[in-house]
C-alpha cells in the first residue's frame, strides 16, 4: 500500500486527513516540481509499522526546511521502496525501517540504492524499534548511512532535527551534483558555438544549450543589436527554433507576439535578464562597440539559484562567443563581399561556382566574365570619382539585367562577372545593356565590353579552375581590340598551359644567359654597301633549342616581360655596334625592335639613354623600330614620345609598313626617318601586278615625304632589280643574309670590303 501524500493541486493537510489510495506510478509523478510553485523535498519513509508511519507523517506534516514544506511518501516493504527509488531520483531523505520481510532488509535495500541504482544522494536515516539491532559503525559509514535512531528516542524536536540535518546535506550533495553538470554542459556548450560561423548558426546554438541547461524543450528566439542598429527596436531577429524559426531575418519590430517583443526590448535596453511569468530573456553583450544579443526561453517555472548562477557563466561563454561570431561573420563578408559596390567578389564567386559544380544533376550554367573597355583611360581623363560612378552603373545594369539567382560580382578593377544558367547567359547581353535605362546628363555614357564565357557544363575543373580560364579568355579578347568576346572550346587547357609553362620559362630566360641577339644587314641598294642591321632576338634555351620570337614575343608583351626583353636587346645591340664601329666601321647603326608596352612604359627614353651612357653609345648609332599599327594607333603621347627619341638622336622607322592604315597627315608629322616595307608585300613581286603598285606606291610616298624606303624580306634577284629599278633605297633579306651571330657578320662585313 501506497500513500499519495502530495498531489500537486492537494495541500499536505488534505493528503494528511488520510485518503489512502494504491496510485505508486502517481506517487512519483507528483513529485515533480513547479506547477504549485514552491519546491517541495520529499521524505520517503519505508516502514512496516504503519501506526509509526502516521505519526511520522503527523510529526512532518507543519515542518518547513528552508520555507518549504516535506512531500510524505510511505511504503511499506523494502521491495516497494526500491520499486520507487529506481523510478523517483528526487526523494531526498529515506527513514528505514531495519527489520521488515526480513532482519536485514532494511541494509539490503541501502546496499541496492547505493551500488545498484547508483543513488549516492540521498540520505538514508535508520530506525528502529528493537535495540540491539543495530548495524555495525563501519557499515553505517561504509553504505553511507547517516543516522541511526531507535523509535523511542525520536521525539518531535529530534525527528525535526534529524530530517533537516538529512535535508541540507542532500541540498549540499545534489547542489554540486548539478552545478557539476551543468559546468560540463557549459563547456561543451562553448565548444559547440566555437564553431558557428554566422550569427544566425550561433543563435540556432544559444537556444539548444541554454534550454538543454534549463531542461526545457529547444525553442526560443534569438536578435542582435549591432552599433549600426539606432534603437532595440531595430535589432534583427537572427536565429530562432520550434515556432519561432519563420521569424529570421525580421526586425524585432515585426515579432509579432506583444509580450515577448516586449521582454526581448527592455533585455537589450536595460542590457539585464527580464523574466516574466512565462519566460525569459538573457542579454549577452561583446566588446564595447560590438553587438550585443537577447534570447528568449520559455520557462515557466522560477530557476533555482544554481540554474540561474550556471545560465550566468554559460552567459558570460556565450558573450565571448558573440563577439568572435561576430569578428567571423564581418571578416566573412570582407572577404567575400566588394567593398567599393557592396556586391560578391571573386573569393564568393567561386564559392557559389564549387556549389554548383559539386550538386549533381543541376541545368547547364555559365561564367562571363565583363571588362569594360579603356576604363582605365576613362579614369585617366576624367578623374577615380567618375571611374568608380562608371563602375556602380555598370554594377546597377548588371543587377537588373541578371537577377537573382544570377550572381553578378565584381572580380578587380573593371572586370565584373556573371554566373547563371546558361540560356540567360548567352544571349545577347551586349545589346540588352545597352538597352538599359537611360544616362543621367552629364556623366560617363555606355562604354563597350570585352567579355569571355566558359560553360561549365563543356569544361571539367572547379569554381575557380573556370575563373580563370574565364580570366584567361578575357585577356585574349582584349588583345584582339575593343568589344571583343572568346569562348571556351573544349581542349584549350592543354594550349594554355603550354602558353603559361612557356611564359614562365621565358621569365626565368631573361634573367639567365638564354637570351641573345642576330643580326641581320640592311643594303644600301645604290651603293650594294651593308650600311646597318636589325638586332633580331633569340631565345637558345638550356637544352640547345630555340624558340621563335613569333611565339616567345607576343607572351612577353601579353605578360609585361617585353620590357626587360627589350633593354637586354638594345644592350647587346650597343655592344654589337660599338664592337663594329672597333672593327672598322664607325658609322654603322644597328636597328631594335620596339614594341608598343615598351613605349607606354613611364622613362622609356631615359632607360634607353642610360643603357647608352653605360655601353659608350651615340644614339645616332641605334635605330628605333616601331610598327606601323603602333606609330598610328597610338595618341599624341605616342608622338611626343617619338619626337623626343628624335631630338635625343635616335633615328626612327616605321616598322611592317603596308600592313596597316596610316594617314598622310600622321605620318608626316611623324619624325621618321626610315619606311619599312613589309615582307608580305616581297613576296609577290614579280608574280601579281597589283603588290607591285602598292611597293611602288610606298617607295614614292616616302619619297615625296623625305624618308627613306627599305624592302623586308628579300629573297630573289628579281625582286633586287624590281627595287632598284623603282628606286627603293634599301633592302634586308634572305636574299643577302639571314640574321647571323655577331662573329659571323664581322666577317661577312670584311668579306664585303675586300
Ligand atoms: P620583323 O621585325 O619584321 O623582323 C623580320 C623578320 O623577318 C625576322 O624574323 C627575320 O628573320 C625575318 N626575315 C628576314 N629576312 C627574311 C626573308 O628574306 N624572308 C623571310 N621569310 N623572312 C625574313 P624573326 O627574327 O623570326 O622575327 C620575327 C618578329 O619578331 C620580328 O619581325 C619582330 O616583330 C619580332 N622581334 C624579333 N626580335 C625582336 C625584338 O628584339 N624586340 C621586339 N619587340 N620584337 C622582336
Ligand atoms: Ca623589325
Ligand atoms: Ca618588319
Amino acid at each position: 500500500m501506497t500513500i499519495p501524500t502530495d498531489d500537486p493541486l492537494l495541500s499536505n493537510d488534505d493528503a494528511a486527513d488520510g485518503v489512502f489510495e494504491f496510485a505508486p506510478e502517481d506517487a512519483a509523478q507528483s513529485t515533480s516540481p513547479g506547477l504549485g510553485g514552491a519546491k517541495r523535498y520529499k521524505v520517503l519513509s519505508v516502514d512496516d509499522d504503519i501506526e509509526f508511519q502516521q505519526s511520522l507523517r503527523y510529526a512532518l506534516q507543519d515542518f518547513r526546511y528552508r520555507e518549504h514544506r516535506i512531500e510524505f511518501i510511505a511504503v511499506q516493504s523494502a521491495h516497494e521502496a526500491a520499486c520507487l527509488l529506481n523510478r523517483d531520483k528526487e526523494i531526498a531523505v529515506m527513514l528505514l525501517d531495519v527489520v521488515m520481510e526480513t532482519d536485514d532488509a532494511g541494509l539490503r535495500l541501502v546496499k541496492s540504492v547505493r551500488e545498484l541504482l547508483g543513488n549516492a544522494e540521498i540520505r538514508i536515516v535508520l530506525v528502529t524499534g528493537q535495540p540491539g539491532m543495530a548495524p555495525l559503525r563501519e557499515t553505517l559509514s561504509q553504505l553511507d548511512i547517516n543516522d541511526y535512531w531507535l523509535k523511542t528516542d525520536l521525539s518531535l524536536e529530534r525527528l525535526h532535527a534529524v530530517v533537516a540535518n538529512a535535508l541540507r546535506t542532500w541540498d549540499q550533495l545534489t547542489t554540486l551534483d548539478q552545478a557539476r553538470r551543468g559546468l560540463q554542459l557549459i563547456v561543451e556548450a562553448s565548444n559547440v558555438m566555437a564553431y558557428s560561423r554566422s550569427l544566425e548558426d550561433f543563435s540556432v546554438r544559444v537556444i539548444q544549450e541554454v534550454t538543454r541547461l534549463l531542461g526545457l524543450p529547444p525553442e526560443g528566439v534569438v536578435c542582435t543589436q549591432t552599433h549600426d542598429t539606432a534603437s532595440a527596436a531595430m535589432a534583427r531577429i537572427v536565429g530562432g527554433s520550434g515556432a519561432f524559426a519563420t521569424l529570421v531575418g525580421r526586425p524585432l519590430d515585426e515579432l509579432e507576439d506583444e509580450r515577448i517583443r516586449h521582454i526581448l526590448l527592455h533585455c537589450l535596453q536595460e542590457q539585464r535578464v527580464v523574466r516574466d511569468r512565462l519566460g525569459q530573456a538573457l542579454y549577452f553583450s561583446s566588446v564595447p562597440a560590438g553587438p550585443s544579443a537577447a534570447a528568449y526561453v520559455e520557462t515557466t517555472r522560477a530557476l533555482d539559484p544554481v540554474e540561474v548562477d550556471l545560465l550566468s557563466v554559460l552567459s558570460s561563454n556565450i558573450s565571448s562567443g558573440l563577439s568572435n561570431v561576430a569578428l567571423v561573420s564581418k571578416l566573412d563578408t570582407m572577404a567575400y563581399q566588394d567593398q567599393l559596390l557592396g556586391i560578391p567578389n571573386g573569393n564568393a564567386l567561386v564559392r557559389i561556382m564549387d556549389n554548383v559544380i559539386k550538386a549533381a544533376n543541376v541545368e547547364a550554367h555559365s561564367l562571363l566574365l565583363l571588362d569594360v573597355d579603356q576604363f582605365s583611360e576613362s579614369c585617366q581623363a576624367l578623374g577615380l570619382q567618375q571611374g568608380e560612378l562608371l563602375l556602380r552603373r555598370v554594377s546597377q545594369r548588371l543587377a537588373q539585367i541578371f537577377q537573382p539567382p544570377t550572381v553578378v560580382a565584381r572580380l578587380h578593377n573593371d572586370v565584373f562577372a556573371v554566373f547563371g544558367l546558361k540560356y540567360l547567359l548567352v544571349q545577347d547581353f551586349i545589346a540588352r545593356l545597352e538597352n538599359c535605362a537611360p544616362e543621367e546628363p552629364g556623366h560617363v555614357s555606355f562604354i563597350s565590353l570585352c567579355s569571355s564565357r566558359v560553360d561549365l557544363d563543356c569544361f571539367s575543373g572547379s569554381g575557380a579552375e573556370a575563373l580563370s580560364m574565364a580570366l584567361v579568355l578575357l585577356k585574349q579578347a582584349k588583345s584582339r581590340g575593343l568589344n571583343q568576346m572568346a569562348v571556351y572550346v573544349p581542349g584549350m587547357e592543354a594550349a594554355c598551359r603550354q602558353r603559361f609553362g612557356m611564359a614562365f620559362a621565358l621569365h626565368q630566360a631573361l634573367r639567365s644567359d638564354q637570351i641573345i641577339i642576330e643580326l641581320q644587314p640592311q643594303i644600301d641598294l645604290g651603293t650594294g654597301r651593308v650600311f646597318a642591321a636589325e638586332a633580331l632576338v633569340r631565345w637558345r634555351r638550356e637544352d640547345g633549342t630555340r624558340v621563335s620570337p613569333l611565339e616567345f614575343i607576343p607572351i612577353a608583351e601579353a605578360n609585361g616581360d617585353i620590357v626587360m626583353l627589350g633593354a637586354i636587346v638594345l644592350r647587346k645591340a650597343c655592344r654589337a655596334v660599338r664592337t663594329i664601329a672597333a672593327a672598322g666601321w664607325p658609322d654603322f647603326r644597328i636597328a631594335v625592335n620596339v614594341s608598343a608596352l615598351q613605349l607606354a612604359k613611364e622613362g622609356l627614353v631615359e632607360d634607353f639613354l642610360e643603357v647608352l651612357r653605360e655601353e659608350a653609345v651615340a644614339p645616332w648609332q641605334i635605330e628605333l623600330e616601331i610598327t606601323e599599327s603602333t606609330a598610328m594607333e597610338g595618341d599624341d603621347t605616342t608622338k611626343r614620345l617619338l619626337d623626343r627619341c628624335r631630338t635625343e638622336g635616335f633615328s626612327l622607322a616605321i616598322d611592317d609598313f603596308g600592313t596597316g592604315y596610316s594617314s598622310l597627315a600622321r605620318l608626316r608629322s611623324l619624325p621618321t626617318a626610315l619606311l619599312k616595307v613589309d615582307q608580305s608585300f616581297m613576296r609577290e613581286i614579280g608574280q601579281r601586278a597589283t603588290q607591285e603598285t602598292i611597293v611602288d606606291m610606298i617607295i614614292k610616298l616616302g619619297t615625296r615625304l623625305g624618308m627613306n624606303v627599305l624592302a623586308e624580306g628579300v629573297e630573289t634577284p628579281e625582286q633586287v632589280a624590281w627595287l632598284k629599278q623603282q628606286g627603293c633605297h634599301a633592302a634586308q633579306g634572305y636574299w643577302y643574309a639571314k640574321p647571323m651571330p655577331l662573329d659571323d657578320l664581322l666577317v661577312f662585313l670584311a668579306r664585303q670590303a675586300g
